[in-house]
């Protein structure tokens, strides 16, 4: 086994633990990738834009060893937004980053939608908060229907 350290960018914050807020310490498989500890930490790749091992850019392919300290970037990370393409495009075997992964939902009874770069800062849920992650328990803030009366914008 081998202990790495996992720092979260902006909204992938949330999928860091509270009792360590600042390096997240994971211990992984022996040859384990980016990939298995993004997804150890639960986070959906596709939330994720840029890597970095060890202060270089990486892949989600690249083997991790011990003591290796990651860092992870969210897609909506506002340096980001003007970029054509993510670095994560480039690595051998990588699936393709899709960009605008994140939908609107509409509100079928009121007609709020719910735009994930704004998310519902008032209701606890953090700005680029895709409305799969939301808490099922979320009602929508004008109107307090559930969120399977949601529908796609
Ligand atoms: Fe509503």
């Amino acid at each position: 086994m081998i202990t790495v350290y996992v720092k979260l960018m902006g909204s992938l914050l949330p999928y860091g633990s509270p009792e360590q807020p600042g390096l997240i310490e994971i211990t992984l498989k022996n040859g384990a990738t980016v990939q298995e500890a993004i997804q150890a930490l639960g986070i959906p790749k596709e939330r994720v834009k840029l890597i970095f091992v060890n202060h270089t850019g990486a892949f989600l392919d690249q083997p991790l060893k011990e003591g290796d300290r990651i860092s992870l970037f969210p897609a909506e990370y506002p340096v980001f937004t003007d970029w054509e393409g993510s670095i994560l495009s480039k690595g051998s075997g990588d699936e393709r980053i899709r960009e605008g992964e994140m939908k609107k939902w509409k509100c079928s009874i009121c007609g709020y939608i719910y735009d994930p770069s704004k998310g519902d800062p008032e209701n606890g849920v953090k700005p680029g908060t895709a409305f799969e992650e939301i808490p099922e328990d979320w009602v929508c803030p004008t109107c307090g229907a559930t969120k399977d009366i949601f529908e796609l914008d």
